[in-house]
Parts: structure tokens; sequence; C-alpha cells
């Protein structure tokens, strides 16, 4: 990375030192002074104050001084560290950078005066002579095991962030013209719960196509969310790593169909997975197109990319976790913190993307006038806000999370799952936490796939999950759609493709088979279709499907009365003589007793055979009778099957 120096100046260096105002401008920040660390309760987890109490700014260079206290207290300010990482962690690191740098270069003016590469390389010197570089192990787990990987000295992991922070502050360029974008400045749509804000050009060696790289992903910030945009990026970084290894300087009007078989044939190679070779290849795409119409670069205007050059994704079915994991899993969910626990048991049911739960408002339950609970959450996919029906269960889960937010927070904390202290800043959870935690309960508990293999979970296969039951459960597949908040159907039907026998068998099984009056199994799909025949698909939402699947409910089946056809025309009691009646297994206990009732009515009413009412109570009970009989019959025999 080149040098900024260019960028700053002395006005703005003491532009900096004049907003270092009270306690920031002070050489020495006592913790217990610090405005910003009031509330801070310094204990650690054994209950003894942790941290030092002071840090010393004694850099023999002022303006470095300024600088780096600068740095401190906006990042202090923007809650990017939190005070007690600061006095815990940080003070270290700033003590060992100002040391090195009043015998390195105790007459600097400012970061800015070289690169960063050159001051990194000379503090790695400089602590690696002391013997205090340390280079830690990290332990992660991935696939099931724990890997090792190299973590640098968080010593120079500070240098970087204080200078790129500078960096930032003295380059008054617009955003689009530097090399590093801050995508909250240029207002971009960001998933609040994204760690990452920043679009790096500097990967891209080439001049040419960095230019037209930024020219690019500017034209899609556009339209499209920052995450997207990132990866679009990542595509084309791709794309320049391997225009650069090749032996020749690569021109725009260089690129033609041989290069890109070449290209084609360097990402077969590697390890990626079709999906992404197949978002790679159109992106290059659409940035080749976009290049030759809007004259960022240079490049042949024809055709370079066909279809047939996408990679064919041979099962790109939806992941559901099968049933045997998810009781795995439900078995130890006691060992996750309650906040994971809790998140998995609202993934579980409702099916959100990760991003949705981890962005969840405290404030998130609402309860309507017959006392049923509805999740209310942002799709950022569809820029909307949702609001969908949860259990009695669900909801007092998300209340006891309320509960602990307040205990750990305060009122008035806007988040239902913040980052958890002592590292949070007041954000959301980051959707790493979370799966980071149910990779690391599958390993420690063991649970294991079919082949014996640590189950590797992913927070999008609960989505999933949800997908999967409710196409196997029969909900018709324009209501999965609108639950699951798909903007097309084309994502839908691939839930319904997994339909198949098998699974059909599985759920069937979890479900319980239903029966109507005359004993005959039926398939929960073609109930669901029978109550949503006739409705507008365009009016099925979450309401509907509470006020009109929930409440066809009766105390001992279900109703599948097409819900256009509004109230039951039949009148009280005539269920069990009705076709639309359906009930399964879990109302066994009722159907017996009823049947024991009614068969004392008909034996009296059979006794009595010589009043007109009681040839009426007959007329009306012995069908019910036989119904109830043939009802318990085929329970019986397909629950056992
Ligand atoms: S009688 Fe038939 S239509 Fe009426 S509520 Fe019962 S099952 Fe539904």
């Amino acid at each position: 990375m080149e040098s900024l120096y260019a960028y700053w100046s002395e006005s703005k260096q003491q532009d900096l030192e004049a907003q270092l105002v009270g306690f920031w401008a002070e050489d020495i920040w006592h913790r217990t002074e610090c405005p910003l660390a009031k509330d801070v309760d310094w204990r650690g987890k054994n209950g003894v104050i942790q941290g030092k109490k002071q840090i010393h700014f004694n850099c023999l260079s002022k303006s470095i001084n300024t600088e780096i206290k600068y740095v401190l207290w906006k990042r202090l300010e923007q809650q990017e560290w939190s005070p007690i990482t600061v006095w815990r962690h940080i003070h270290i690191h700033v003590r060992w950078i100002i040391e090195w740098m009043n015998a390195y270069a105790p007459d600097a003016n400012s970061f800015m005066e070289r690169s960063l590469e050159k001051w990194e390389l000379s503090f790695r010197s400089y602590l690696a002579e002391r013997g205090k570089l340390t280079i830690k192990q990290r332990q992660y787990l991935a696939e099931g095991e724990i890997r090792v990987t190299k973590k640098d000295d968080p010593k120079i992991s500070t240098l970087r962030v204080i200078y790129r922070n500078l960096q930032e502050t003295y380059d008054e360029r617009p955003e689009y013209e530097k090399d590093l974008w801050d995508l909250r400045k240029l207002g971009a749509s960001l998933v609040k719960s994204a760690r990452e804000h920043h679009l790096n050009f500097t990967f891209i060696p080439q001049p040419w196509l960095r230019q037209a790289t930024k020219s690019y992903i500017r034209y899609c910030l556009a339209t499209q969310a920052g995450g997207t945009c990132r990866n679009k990026l990542k595509y084309i970084n791709q794309f320049s790593a391997f225009l650069n290894q090749l032996a020749r300087e690569i021109k725009p009007n260089d690129i033609d169909r041989p290069l890109i078989v070449e290209y084609l044939s360097y990402l077969a190679k590697s390890d990626f997975g079709a999906s992404y070779k197949q978002s790679s290849i159109g992106a290059l795409k659409e940035f080749l197109e976009l290049c030759a119409r809007e004259k960022w670069a240079e490049v042949k205007d024809k055709r370079l990319i066909y279809l047939s050059d996408y990679p064919k994704q041979s099962n790109h079915l939806p992941k559901y976790i099968p049933l045997h994991i998810i009781e795995q899993l439900n078995q130890h969910l006691d060992a996750l913190p309650p906040y994971i626990m809790r998140m998995v048991l609202i993934l579980q049911e409702t099916g959100r993307r990760i991003s949705e739960v981890c962005c969840l408002h405290w404030d998130c339950l609402r309860q309507d006038a017959q006392g049923d609970w509805f999740l209310l959450h942002y799709q950022f996919k569809m820029k909307q806000q949702e609001s969908i029906p949860i259990s009695q269960e669900l909801a007092a889960v998300i209340q006891e999370q309320q509960e602990f937010v307040i205990s750990q927070w305060g009122r008035g904390f806007p988040y239902l799952f913040p980052t958890p202290k002592p590292r949070g800043k007041g954000k959301p959870i980051s959707s790493n936490h979370f799966n980071y935690a149910l990779k690391k309960l599958a390993y420690e508990k063991h649970i294991c796939d079919e082949s014996g293999q640590i189950y590797q979970f992913h927070s999008h296969q609960f989505r999933h999950t949800v997908g999967t039951q409710m196409i196997n459960n029969g909900v018709p597949i324009h209501i999965v759609q609108r639950y699951l908040g798909h903007k097309s159907l084309e994502m839908t039907l691939r839930y319904a493709h997994i339909h198949d026998q098998t699974l059909k068998e599985e759920f069937a099984k979890y479900q319980g088979k239903m029966v109507d009056i005359s004993g005959k199994v039926v398939q929960p799909e073609n109930v669901i279709v029978e109550m949503a025949e006739g409705s507008n698909p365009g009016n099925i939402d979450g309401q509907w499907m509470k006020q009109n699947i929930l409440a066809q409910a009766l105390p001992n089946g279900l109703c599948s009365l097409p819900v256009i056809q509004g109230a039951c025309p039949y009148g009280a009691n005539k269920c069990l003589n009705c076709t639309h009646f359906k009930t399964d297994i879990r109302y066994l206990d009722k159907h017996k007793e009823h049947l024991e009732r009614t068969s004392n009515i008909v034996e009296w009413a059979q006794q009595n055979l010589n009043s007109r009412r009681s040839k009426e109570i007959l007329k009306e009970n012995q069908p019910v009778k036989e119904n109830l009989e043939r009802i318990i019959k085929s329970l019986e025999a397909n629950y056992d099957a």
C-alpha cells in the first residue's frame, strides 16, 4: 500500500489536535475519569478488577502522540473498541508502539510519512529483536476437527488499525476515488450484524482493471446490497489474480475468448464449489459486458462467456437438517450459551435467515387481540418489515431473552441478541459467532451424521429444514414462498423437489397420519390444498395462515372446509358426519371417550325405540358411532404401522 503522505497536511493534523479536548487532550488517561467509561464494571469473571489504570502517551514526537490519541478516542466514541478492550489490551500495544517510535523515528511528524508496509517491517523487527514478537496459534473448528492457524502479533494489528484510521481521516478525497471504500460513508445497504464495512481494491494490481472494477462496483452499489457488492469484488479479485500469474501483461483489449477459456480452466482446477464458480463466472460476464457498454475499459464488445461455460450444479437441493441430527442437537441445547440456545429455537421454529435473527429488535414481539403472538423482523433481501405467527412457547423464549438483555445492557438496548460482553460493542451478534457455537457443540457433544462424521451445522440449514417441513406437511408452495420471504418461486420450488416418497414417509411418522370420517388416510398436503382452494394467493400471508390454518382447528381434529366458503354451513356437532372433518393420532383418546359416550346413547336409544325422540337420537348418533369406530380403527392401525 502506497504512502498517503500527499493527503496529509500540518493543518489537518492541527485540526485533529484541536478536536482532542478535556480528558482526551491529556497525556495520561485514567480509566476512572474516562467520560465513556462511567458505567463500566472493570471486574473480570473472577470478580477481580482487571486492566491497567492509566494509559501514558509519552511519544517524543508530539504529533505522533496526537495521532495515537485521536484514533483511540474515535474508536472508543464510535464503539469500535470498548473501554475494557482499550484499558485491558490496547494499552499494552500502545506502550510498545510508543517505545518503538521513540527509538526508531523520534522526529516523525506523522504515520503518513511512510507506507504501512515500511512501518510494519520496522516494528516487527524491533519486537523480534527483543523477543516480543508473538505469533500465536489460533484454534478453530472446521469440518468437525480442530485446526490451527497462525495469528499475527496483536501489537502489529493495533499499528495497522491506527494507520488505517489515520489514512481514512487525512484522505479527504471522495470515497469513490480511494482504493479502500467505507460502505457506511457511501450509504450502502448493510446488514447491521455485518462486521466488515470496507471494499478493498488494493488486491487488484492492474491499474486499468482496478479502475474499471471501481466503476463496476459503484454501478452495482446503486441497486444492490453492500454484501452482494463485496462478493462481486471478490470474484473480480479472482480474475485479477489469474491475470497476474500469467507470464504476459494483459491489457483490456487482450481479453478474448481463448483467454476466457484459459480462465475457465484455471477456475475449474480450483477447490471452490460449483456454486462459487457459477457466481464467479456470472460476475465476470456482467463485468465485461458492462465494461464494453459503459466504456470503463477497452474490452471487446462481443460475447466472451456463454451459458455452457457455467459448471453444472449436480445437486443444488436445499440442505435440510435430518431429523436424527435435530434430535441430537435438541438433547444438548442446554450446553449452549443461553442466548445461542434461544437463537436455535427461533431458527428451528421460524426458519428466518440468520442475519434477520441476529438483527432482531429487542421489541420484536407483538400479541393480537386473540392473544396470539407474532414475530416482527426486517427482511434485508426483500427490504421490508415482516411479521410471522409464532407459538406461545417461542414467545416465552423471546421474553426470556428480553429479560436477559435488560439485566445485561439495561432498558432501551435496541437488539435482542447483542454481541456478548466483555467484547460487546452494543452491536447485534454476528452470524459467525452463532455458527461457531453450533460447530463447537457438534464437536464437543459428538453430534454425528449416519457415517459417524461430526455434523457440520450452518445456520442456513435451519431455513432449509423449515421449508422442507412445510412442503412435506402439505403447505401450498405459494404459502411457503410468502412465509420464507423468497423473492421468486424458483427457490421455493427447490424444496418441492425434495418432496420425495422417503421424505414424505419420514415426516408422516413425525406428524402422525390424518384420517377422515370413513377412516381413509389422507395426505396433509391434500388437506391444506383443500383449505386454500379458491383463495387468492396474493392475500395469503402470515395472518392468513394463522387465521385460516390454525383457526380451523377443532377440539378433536381439523376442518378442511375451503376457507373461501366462510363459516361452517352445517351447524353445531355435525363434524363427525362431515367429509371436511380430518383428525390424527393426537386425538385418539378423545375419540375413544366420545365413542364410549355415543355407544351408551345408542344403546339407550335402541332399548327405547318406542318413542319418537329415541328414534331421532338413534338416527343422529348411530352414524357418529360408526364413523368413530372407523376413525379409531384406522388411527390405531396406521399409527402402529
Ligand atoms: S361440520 Fe364440517 S364444515 Fe362444519 S366445522 Fe365440522 S368439519 Fe368443518
